[in-house]
């Protein structure tokens, strides 16, 4: 910004009196943008204060009071709430924000900055991908990590078994060339296909590629349900083995044996941490997730493509043991013994069920909503097609005591929805407003400063993001206004698709995605990269 100030100073002294006195006459404003008198949550977790905040180009000039300053813009903020931009620690935008470059699921909530490639799903090569988002243009900013399981895809298919030194050796090279286009560092998804057939010997040599490039490593961890602790282990394990930050994705307690139990799984994260390791986590403000339908079905039975689980299937040996285990987990962590816990966000081959239940679906199949029916009619319509369900499958105690945690960042686990088309999780366009709401407002969980924290400052500082996550002089003007009595996500299974209420103004990097509250069709987003966020 100096420069271009330097530049008409230059302007002037070249071009004579006359020109002087012209552009005397139109002395440009000192700023291009001024936020005044706003209630500044500068996202440090200090208390709020008034101030007015200068923006030239891209870049937070000054903080305090500028009464008598001008600006090219002014916004008055009088009355309302002045964050930095929220960063979004875990997103798979990176798979359709092409599609849906314009994110307005996000950019309602206040997001100017995803973290994609999350779950061990991402682009394999990056190069190419951040080409494609620059040539596309998007709203807001990403970047991304790269997953294990695009990875190990690449080289092994989905196939059930360790990989050969060649292959081993392959995928590191893959992580590698990713983390020189940019990758953050290394996810996985070990619960998923292919990832769930690697030993933890594969996933540390993989992280010590990241860890040399100074990347981290975020896992969707191998087990959420009844093996919990051991995969919370085995995560912090191979952060100390590879050295490298851990960061645990969208940290729950599923199992409905273990409800209340976040007090044991936090307990692990604060020993790591007090062990001097650096482990963090995120989550999502729900007691509800989100994954693919086929997840009720044992991992064993999903390996290879759709004609080898075919397969499996229509060997009757072979499908009792899927129905066997099946019925467990319908019993236990996936849906505690009751199929109205499971809802459909789509269906490839029936899109009817979008919306229902798994007992509803039963019913529309003809048989009794009993567990025992439910794992039939999953082995029929999973045979046929695939979809995506949400899991009712958490308590509000275990909610609370995690995002209370000192370590913990709001993340959504959302992407770029696009708009009107399934039942997808509320999280896509619910996330932060509904912190905002529910958890500070109404029910004062954390305080306005807590949360506003954990959803800059703190995941900016897990990715060592320097010029975002903060309002401060030099940082990158990432900025949110909005109310924060009347902010409010919408709180309902039955019609997701409603945009966040609330923000007045949302700003990356100088530039209004959403002005008044309207979006403005703007694209002033980039893809960051870990050497050059
Ligand atoms: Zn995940």
């Amino acid at each position: 910004m100096r420069i271009r100030r330097i530049g008409i100073l230059g302007f002037i002294s070249l071009s004579g009196l006359a020109g002087t006195l012209a552009a005397c006459n139109n002395v440009p404003p000192a700023y291009d943008l001024l936020i005044r008198g706003g209630s500044i949550v500068d996202g440090s977790g200090t208390p709020a204060y008034e101030g007015d905040i200068a923006i030239i180009d891209n870049e937070i000039v000054k903080i305090g009071d500028l009464n008598g300053a001008d600006a090219t813009r002014v916004i008055d903020a009088t009355g309302l709430t002045v964050t930095p931009g929220f960063i979004d620690l875990h997103s798979h935008a990176d798979r359709n924000i092409r599609d849906n470059p314009g994110i307005e699921n996000f950019l309602r909530q206040g997001v100017t900055t995803v973290l994609a490639g999350n779950c061990g799903t991402s682009p394999v090569d990056f190069n190419d991908y951040f080409q494609s988002i620059d040539d596309t243009g998007i709203a807001l900013n990403l970047g991304l990590l790269i997953g294990h399981n695009a990875v190990r895809r690449e080289v092994m298919g989905n196939v059930n078994r360790a990989p050969s030194i060649e292959e081993q050796t392959q995928m590191e090279s893959l992580v590698k060339a990713a983390m020189d286009a940019g990758a953050f560092g290394l996810s996985t998804g070990l619960i998923y296909v292919p990832g769930t057939y690697s030993e933890t010997e594969e996933v540390v040599s993989l992280a010590r590629v990241a860890a040399k490039e100074g990347g981290i490593y975020a896992s969707h961890i191998r087990n959420e349900f009844e093996l919990i602790i051991e995969a919370i282990e085995e995560a912090i394990a191979i952060g100390r083995t590879a050295n490298l930050p851990v960061h645990i994705s969208h940290f729950k307690v599923a199992d409905n044996t273990m409800w209340g139990d976040s007090t044991i799984t936090l307990g692990l994260v604060a020993a790591a941490r007090a062990e001097g390791l650096d482990v963090s986590i995120d989550q999502y403000p729900y007691t509800a997730g989100s994954t693919g339908l086929a997840n009720v079905f044992p991992t064993w039975a999903r390996a290879g493509s759709r004609e080898d689980m075919q397969a499996r299937l229509d060997d009757p040996e072979t499908r009792a043991r899927i129905k066997a285990d099946t019925i467990e987990k319908l019993y236990g962590a996936r849906a505690a013994g009751d199929l109205s816990r499971i809802s459909l966000v789509s269906f490839s081959t029936h899109p009817e069920y979008a919306g229902k239940t798994m007992a509803e679906v039963t019913v529309m199949n003809g048989r009794e909503p009993t567990i025992e029916n439910g794992a039939e009619v999953a082995m029929e319509i999973l045979y046929e097609g695939e979809g995506a369900a949400i899991y009712f499958m958490m308590v509000e105690e275990d909610v609370r005591r995690i995002m209370q945690a000192p370590f913990t960042s709001i993340a959504s686990d959302g992407s770029a929805v696009a708009y009107e088309e399934d039942l997808p999780h509320l999280r896509n366009y619910g996330t932060f407003p509904r912190v905002l709401r529910k958890y500070v407002r109404e029910e004062g969980v954390l305080s306005l400063e807590q949360a506003i924290h954990k959803m800059t400052a703190l995941p900016a500082s897990y990715i060592k993001f320097e010029n975002r996550g903060l309002l401060a002089e030099g940082m990158i003007a990432d900025i949110n206004v909005f109310d924060q009595d009347t902010v409010t996500d919408h709180d309902d299974w039955s019609n997701p698709h409603q945009y966040a209420s609330g923000f007045s103004y949302v700003i990356v990097g100088g530039t209004a995605v959403i002005d008044e509250g309207t979006r403005t069709g703007q694209f002033p987003g980039r893809a960051l990269k870990r050497n050059s966020p």
